[in-house]
Order: structure tokens, then sequence, then C-alpha cells
């Protein structure tokens, strides 16, 4: 592993505002929000992505997003709602390499927001919906 800024902070040796920490992982503001308040879930392990976290870590990652969720709402930040979000791999937006939960806090007319690829209206068949869902099945 080369150098991980997310492995630095958790070590003490980049500044971070922390919101969170215990055995396993901690969350801290993310640098450059997207609104404010977006935090970042981060695990102790470094673990680069979904393939090498281990599940129960992945739980413990929801479920503590879940609860800095949840405290975003009753902080008095614009929060009307929450995404999480977890960019896996380069082409989904991944920038550092080091897994993460983001926990972004959501109102009307905040100026974010996914975009569809050209097509995204027109529905697929059935047939092809189940095509795919066995592809996936046989992997599970
Ligand atoms: P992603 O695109 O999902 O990999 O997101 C990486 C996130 O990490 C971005 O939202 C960055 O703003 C954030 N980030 C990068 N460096 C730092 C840092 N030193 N402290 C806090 N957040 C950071
Ligand atoms: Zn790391």
């Amino acid at each position: 592993m080369g150098s991980c800024i997310f492995c630095d902070i958790l070590a003490g040796k980049s500044p971070a505002s922390m919101v969170y920490e215990d055995d396993l992982c901690a969350a801290f503001m993310d640098i450059h929000p997207i609104t404010p308040g977006h935090v970042l879930v981060v695990p102790r392990q470094h673990c680069e992505g979904l393939a090498d976290l281990p599940p129960e870590l992945g739980a413990h990652l929801f479920q503590t997003a879940q609860k800095i969720g949840l405290a975003i709402a009753r902080s008095g930040l614009r929060c009307q709602g929450l995404n999480l979000f977890l960019a896996d791999g380069k082409a989904a937006g991944q920038q550092v390499a080091h897994v993460h939960l983001h926990v972004i806090p959501r109102f009307e007319r905040d100026g974010f927001g996914l975009k569809f690829p050209p097509g995204y209206d027109n529905l697929p068949e059935r047939a092809e919906l189940d095509i795919i869902s066995q592809k996936i099945r046989r992997r599970l």
C-alpha cells in the first residue's frame, strides 16, 4: 500500500474535524462538502473497496452512518433528508482508495443530484430484467 490520506488521518498524522471514533471506524467532516454537514465514515482497517471489506465491518460502517445521519438531522444543520453514498471503484467515482461511506444532508433545491444515462426513460422488458437477475443470482 502506498500513502493513504485516510490512513494518515486515522493515525493522527493529517488533520481532520472528527465527529465520531470507535475501535473499528471513525467519522470526520468531508474537506469538500456537497452540503454543510457532509461526513465520511471510514474503517480503521485499510480496505480499498467492497471486495476486501469484511462484511461485519461494512455492517458497522452502515450502523455508524445511520447514527451520524440521525445526529445531523437533530443538529440544527439544514437537513430535510439524507443520502448515504459509497463509490466503489474509479468508474463509480471513487477518488480515495480507502473505502468510505458518505453521509450527505439534503434539502430542497440544494443543487446536488444523480445524472441519469441516455435511454434511461425507456423501461426494459421483464424478460431482460429476468435474464440479468439470473446472471447476478448465479454468483451470490
Ligand atoms: P470519493 O469520490 O467517494 O472517493 O470521495 C472522496 C471524498 O474524500 C471527497 O468527497 C473528498 O472531498 C474527501 N476528502 C479527500 N481528502 C480529504 C481529507 N484530507 N479530509 C477530508 N475529506 C477528504
Ligand atoms: Zn488507507
